[in-house]
């Protein structure tokens, strides 16, 4: 069976990718950065249900920290199959607030890390002459949102990275793809009040936010295809058409 890293899979989307492709079958690591206790409850749930994942910590903003998460999983395993670069942190902000820490936080965090993962991912794939990425990015990366001048950069860049690593690392069987959900019902958008979350319903075609497992199901189908690469996907209930 594959073997599968989730950057950021201790809550939200990613936990939600951690636990299913588990329990489809796919050996799983699990990296988390501060939910180290969200991150073992998910492992123990597992392992009452005879499933069973890794779990490793590592802030995967940081290039040493990503190098040792890699290591941990080439340790375990004689390669990596699908990188999931789902680590991802959002703040709501006025372009004039910005400040320096904040952009190297936001960027960092979605953008460095995704590159710095597939620096150190890809020889591995390049050996075995087959892998699959996939980059969360957003649909505020396709089309810029309001107050999130960075978070719309950042995910607009992984985005970018996306398109030239599929050319890239096609020919070695390589696939890159993105994902870029629309609005899904996660921690990340515990701040949005009822309110608005009623008007986001109102403006989606399907009339719905999104679940964790609608990503999981695009991620799967991703995992299991051979002929798609250089692609962002958005799942979105239609809120973004382009
Ligand atoms: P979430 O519930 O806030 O979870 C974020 C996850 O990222 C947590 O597991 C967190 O781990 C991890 N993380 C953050 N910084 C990290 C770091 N430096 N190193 C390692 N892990 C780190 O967010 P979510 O909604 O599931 O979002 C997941 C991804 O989907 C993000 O990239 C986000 O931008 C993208 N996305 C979300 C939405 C949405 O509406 N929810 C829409 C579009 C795109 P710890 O808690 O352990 O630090």
């Amino acid at each position: 069976m594959k073997n599968v890293i989730v950057t950021g899979g201790s809550r939200g989307i990613g936990k939600c990718l951690v636990e299913n492709l588990a329990k489809e079958g796919y050996n799983v690591i699990l990296n988390y950065n501060k939910s180290e206790k969200s991150a073992r409850k998910i492992q123990n749930e597992l392992k009452e249900n005879g499933v069973f994942i890794e779990i490793f910590k590592a802030d995967v903003s940081k290039k040493a920290e990503v190098k040792k998460l890699v290591e941990f999983a080439l340790k375990k395993w004689e390669s990596i199959d699908v990188l999931i670069n789902n680590a991802g942190i959002a703040k709501l902000q006025m372009l004039q607030d910005i400040t320096e820490e904040d952009w190297n936080e936001i960027i960092d965090t979605n953008l460095k890390s995704t590159f710095y993962m597939s620096q150190e991912v890809v020889p591995s794939m390049l050996h075995k002459k087959s892998g699959c990425i996939i980059n969360i990015s957003s649909i505020w990366g396709m089309v810029g949102a309001s107050c999130e001048a960075v978070y719309s950069i950042s995910k607009a860049g992984m985005d970018a990275l996306t398109k030239s690593l599929a050319k890239e690392l096609g020919p070695s069987n390589i696939r890159v793809n993105s994902i870029a959900p629309g609005v899904i019902d996660t921690d990340m958008n515990s701040n949005i009040d009822e309110k608005i979350k009623q008007e986001i319903k109102n403006e989606t075609p399907l009339g719905k936010i999104g679940r964790p497992i609608d990503i999981y199901k695009c991620v799967k189908w991703l995992i299991e295809d051979e002929f798609t690469t250089g692609q962002v996907i958005s799942v979105n209930g239609g809120y973004v058409i382009n």
